[in-house]
């Protein structure tokens, strides 16, 4: 059942279904819809890479570029054996609804290698992300469109990256990219900007649920960049992770999980599965734990309405871009359920993109305090921001409508003012 509705589900759409839906409750004409349903511009390419024995493999890469109104385009790139152009269309889509509501001057891109970096030895990694700049490079550009570390990319690999860009260009330009290491202008905070917006926005749902954060028992789906740094906040707030899953199993104890030692045992073992004193759990089985948060953490399409139904949690927030079906959204919303949807759940990590691309345009460098404060102030605006527009929409609007609805008004009036529609 879940995997014939998880096949079923083409992001794309919901994505652009999303978009009608918030342009028709919002009276706005449909003009503003026909700018907005498809990316600007698609890049295919195809990747020759000479691997370790030799031979040369061809690897297809993206890069979307959907609507730079509000600022040049902005997203990551991710490595997935799985990844098709469908999939980045759609991630591009939300990051435009995302910068939109994190208030930072971005559009919205996103980039992708059909690959699986498992099967990659470091050199042929390194290749790889070259190539793709390589084949990439006329479309990209700090002021044009600005890649960031996604599912399967990292640090390093910005730094190869921006490093071929900046021969390309012959001078440095690293504000093409962010997530880049310290040592080629990163910004301190990044690696965990992401969670911690997650973080910021699980405390504002949990004052509203009323839901003391000291004891509240938490879910994770993902145990990766964004998954394992929200687990350990949120433990570092008092709470009680119970539940982890990545792509090789879960593991649960009622009790509590340690958040560090649960990492390196996902380490030494390849999972968080068979972590000593815990019992063993499928990775979706999470979802259907006894707790009060739950932090979604992987990838799309994770909470299909049949999952949505064995929920107990009175808070989700999306740390994953897109991991709840539209027919799950209903359950979750009869349930009564608090979704902080992912266009505001995740936006930390780009806010702190938008600090590392400033500070890259100016060479002047911010205190990890300054860039902590500075995001909590934006998160936190961030999620007001919506939680008000959403009170002030009829009743049953729900955080992710209201998100939608509120960034769907600044990317119009923007583009009106432009004379991109009359
Ligand atoms: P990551 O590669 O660091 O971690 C992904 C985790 O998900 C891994 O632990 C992996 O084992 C797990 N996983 C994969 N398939 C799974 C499955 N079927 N069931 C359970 N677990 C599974 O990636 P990340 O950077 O943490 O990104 C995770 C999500 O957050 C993605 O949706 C990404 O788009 C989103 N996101 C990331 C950032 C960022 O700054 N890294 C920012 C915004 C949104």
């Amino acid at each position: 059942m879940q995997t014939r509705e998880k096949k079923k589900i083409n992001t794309y759409h919901v994505a652009q279904q999303r978009i009608k839906r918030a342009v028709e409750q919002s009276g706005l004409t449909m003009d503003v819809y026909e700018w907005l349903k498809a990316p600007d511009r698609l890049v295919e390419a195809s990747i020759p890479v000479e691997m370790d024995n030799g031979r040369i493999q061809v690897f297809t890469a993206y890069r979307a570029q959907h609507n730079n109104v509000l600022g040049p385009y902005k997203g990551g790139i991710r490595f997935h054996p799985e990844v098709d152009a469908d999939e980045v269309k759609a991630l591009s889509i939300w990051m435009t609804f995302k910068c939109a509501v994190a208030h930072v001057p971005f559009g919205g891109g996103k980039g992708a290698i059909c690959c699986n970096p498992r099967q990659l030895s470091v050199n042929e990694l390194e290749r790889l992300s070259r190539e793709y700049i390589q084949h990439m490079a006329l479309v990209l550009g700090p002021e044009k469109d600005i890649l960031a570390p996604d599912v399967n990319t990292n640090a390093q690999i910005m730094a190869w990256m921006a490093d071929e860009y900046c021969r390309i260009k012959q001078h440095n330009d690293f504000g093409v990219i962010t997530g880049k290491p310290l040592e080629m202008g990163g910004c301190v905070g990044r690696e965990t900007a992401t969670a911690r917006g997650v973080v910021y926005t699980v405390i504002e749902a949990a004052k509203v649920k009323e839901i003391p954060l000291p004891g509240a028992r938490v879910a994770v789906q993902g145990y990766g960049n964004v998954g394992y740094f929200s687990a350990l906040f949120l433990e570092q707030k008092g709470c009680k992770v119970v539940a982890v899953s990545d792509s090789g199993g879960g593991a649960y104890n009622p009790n509590g999980i340690n958040c560090r030692d649960l990492l390196l045992h996902k380490k030494l073992t390849g999972s968080v599965k068979g972590f000593p004193g815990t019992d063993n759990l499928d990775n979706l089985e999470v979802y259907a734990v006894d707790c009060d948060i739950i932090v979604p953490a992987a990838l799309e399409n994770q909470i299909t309405a049949e999952v949505a139904k064995g929920i107990n949690a009175r808070v989700i927030a999306e740390g994953a871009n897109g991991p709840t079906t539209p027919q799950a959204d209903e359950i979750l919303k009869e349930k009564d359920v608090l979704v902080v949807p992912d266009i505001l759940a995740n936006c930390g990590g780009v806010i702190v993109s938008y600090f590392e691309w400033v500070q890259n345009n100016y060479r002047y460098y911010w205190t990890e305090k300054e860039i902590e404060s500075r995001l909590e102030l934006k998160m936190t605006e961030a999620f007001d921001h919506i939680y008000n527009y959403k009170c002030s929409c009829e009743d049953n609007t729900t955080m992710r409508e209201a998100a939608f609805l509120y960034a769907l008004r600044r990317l119009a009036d923007a583009m009106k003012v432009r004379g991109w529609y009359k």
